[in-house]
C-alpha cells in the first residue's frame, strides 16, 4: 500500500515523519511502556509533552509574555461561541468582515448569544472571491472579527485591518503556522488543530492576558468549560486534555522547526502555490475563483470551462459529469479529497503545510492529461 497525495480540506495530511515517529512510539512512547494514549494526563509522563508542545507553540509564533497559550475542545465552531461569551462583554456589539461561511457563522453565533453584530465589510457582492480592503475601524465594539485564511473561498487577507485599540479576533484554523505572524496585533488567535497542526480534537487558542475576563464577567449563562480563564487557570488541565492529539501536535511543530518555522513554511508554501496558480492562470481549461491579491496559499479552489454559469440542464449535466470524472480519475491516480465545496463547486486543491511540492507536481500533471483528455 502505497501513500496517496491527499488535497483534503480538513482533517489534512500530516507530515509522513511524524506518523512515522508516532508509530514508533505507538506502544512505548520514551521507555514508559505505554503508549500516550494511555497515559494520565496528570502523570509524570505527560506532563512534559504538553508543556513542550505550548513551548514550541510561543517559540514558533514568537508568542508575546502577555499572551496565554491554550488548548481546548469545540473545535474552531465552539470558538465562535466563545469568543463572544468571554469577549463581547462591555458594549456587547463586535464588527465583523463577512468573507465567506466561516465568518459568517462566527457573526450568526455571536448575534444568538445577543452581541449586536455590525458587519462592517462584505465580499459577497463577488461570491466571496476577494478580502475586502478596511484600513481602520473605530466605533464602541468589545472585537473585531475576521477569518484570516477562507478554506472554502479558497481566500486570504494580504493585509492585517488596523483596529487601533479595539481587539482583532481572527480565526486561523487553516492557516496557522502557514507564514510568519505577528501575534501582537491581535487580541485573540484561534485555530482547530486538523488543518495545520495535528489530527482533530484540539484547538490552540492564543489570547492576551488581560482580556481573559472572571468567569462571572462572561456573557449570562456562560458554562465554565466556555471561560477561557478556566483553561487558562489550570494549564489547558482543568478536565482531560485530547492528550494524544496535543502529543502529535508537538511532534508536528518540530518538524515546522526543522523544515525553517514559519518562514520555512512561507518559503515552501508559495513555492507550491504559485506552482499551481502559475498553471490555473495559463490554462484554457482551468481557471481559480479567488482573485490575485486576496488567494489563499492553502485552499485553491478551481474550475473547469465546462462551469460557464449557464443553468440549462444541458450545461448543469456537463458540469457535473466533467467534476465527477476529474474526481474520480485524480482519485485513480493517487491524488485524493480534490470534489470542491458545494458553495464554490468545481474541484478545491488544499496544500497545506504538510503538502510536498512534489505532491503539487503531480496534481498538475494530472490536471494537464484531464484536460487533454476533456478539451
Ligand atoms: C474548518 C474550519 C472551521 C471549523 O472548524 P471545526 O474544528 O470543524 O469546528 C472554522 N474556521 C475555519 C477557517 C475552518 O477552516
Amino acid at each position: 500500500m502505497s501513500r496517496v497525495y491527499n488535497f483534503s480540506a480538513g482533517p489534512s495530511c500530516l507530515p509522513e515523519e511524524v506518523l512515522r515517529e508516532c508509530a514508533a512510539e505507538m506502544l512505548d512512547c520514551n521507555g514508559t511502556g505505554q503508549s500516550v494514549m494511555e497515559m494520565s494526563h496528570r502523570s509524570a509522563a505527560y506532563e512534559p509533552i504538553i508543556a513542550d508542545a505550548e513551548a514550541m507553540v510561543r517559540k514558533l509564533m514568537h508568542v508575546p509574555d502577555n499572551y496565554k497559550v491554550l488548548f481546548v475542545q469545540g473545535g474552531g465552531s465552539t470558538q465562535f461561541a466563545m469568543v463572544a461569551q468571554n469577549l463581547g462583554i462591555r458594549h456587547k456589539k463586535a464588527a465583523y468582515i463577512e468573507t465567506g461561511v466561516w465568518a459568517k457563522k462566527a457573526a450568526a453565533e455571536a448575534k444568538k448569544l445577543g452581541v449586536a453584530v455590525d458587519v462592517i465589510a462584505s465580499s459577497k457582492d463577488k461570491q466571496y472571491s476577494y478580502i475586502p480592503r478596511v484600513e481602520t475601524v473605530t466605533g464602541d465594539y468589545d472585537y473585531v472579527y475576521i477569518c484570516l485564511n477562507n478554506t472554502i473561498m479558497g481566500t486570504h487577507y494580504e493585509y492585517i485591518p488596523d483596529t487601533g485599540t479595539i481587539p482583532l479576533v481572527a480565526d486561523i484554523s487553516s492557516c496557522v503556522l502557514s507564514e510568519p505572524l505577528d501575534v501582537s496585533k491581535f487580541g485573540l488567535l484561534f485555530a482547530g488543530a486538523q488543518k495545520n497542526l495535528a489530527p482533530a480534537g484540539v484547538t490552540l487558542v492564543i489570547v492576551r492576558e488581560d482580556l481573559i475576563p472572571d468567569p462571572e464577567q462572561c456573557l449570562p449563562g456562560t458554562p465554565t468549560m466556555l471561560a477561557y480563564k478556566t483553561h487558562a487557570d489550570n494549564g489547558s488541565m482543568y478536565n482531560t486534555p485530547p492528550c494524544y492529539t496535543i502529543y502529535v501536535l508537538g511532534k508536528v511543530l518540530h518538524w515546522i522547526e526543522r523544515n525553517g518555522g514559519a518562514e520555512g513554511m512561507l518559503k515552501r508554501n508559495k513555492e507550491k502555490a504559485d506552482y499551481l496558480y502559475d498553471f490555473l492562470d495559463h490554462s484554457d481549461f482551468y481557471h481559480a475563483t479567488a482573485e490575485k491579491g486576496s488567494r489563499s496559499l492553502m485552499n485553491v479552489p478551481f474550475l473547469t470551462k465546462y462551469s460557464t454559469g449557464a443553468t440549462d440542464d444541458a450545461s448543469l449535466a456537463k458540469e457535473k459529469e466533467i467534476n465527477s470524472a476529474f474526481v474520480k480519475n485524480a482519485e485513480a491516480a493517487g491524488l485524493v479529497n480534490l470534489k470542491g465545496h458545494r458553495l464554490v463547486g468545481g474541484m478545491r486543491a488544499s496544500i497545506y503545510n504538510a503538502m510536498p511540492l512534489d505532491g503539487v507536481k503531480a496534481l498538475v500533471t494530472f490536471m494537464q492529461q484531464f484536460a487533454e483528455e476533456h478539451k
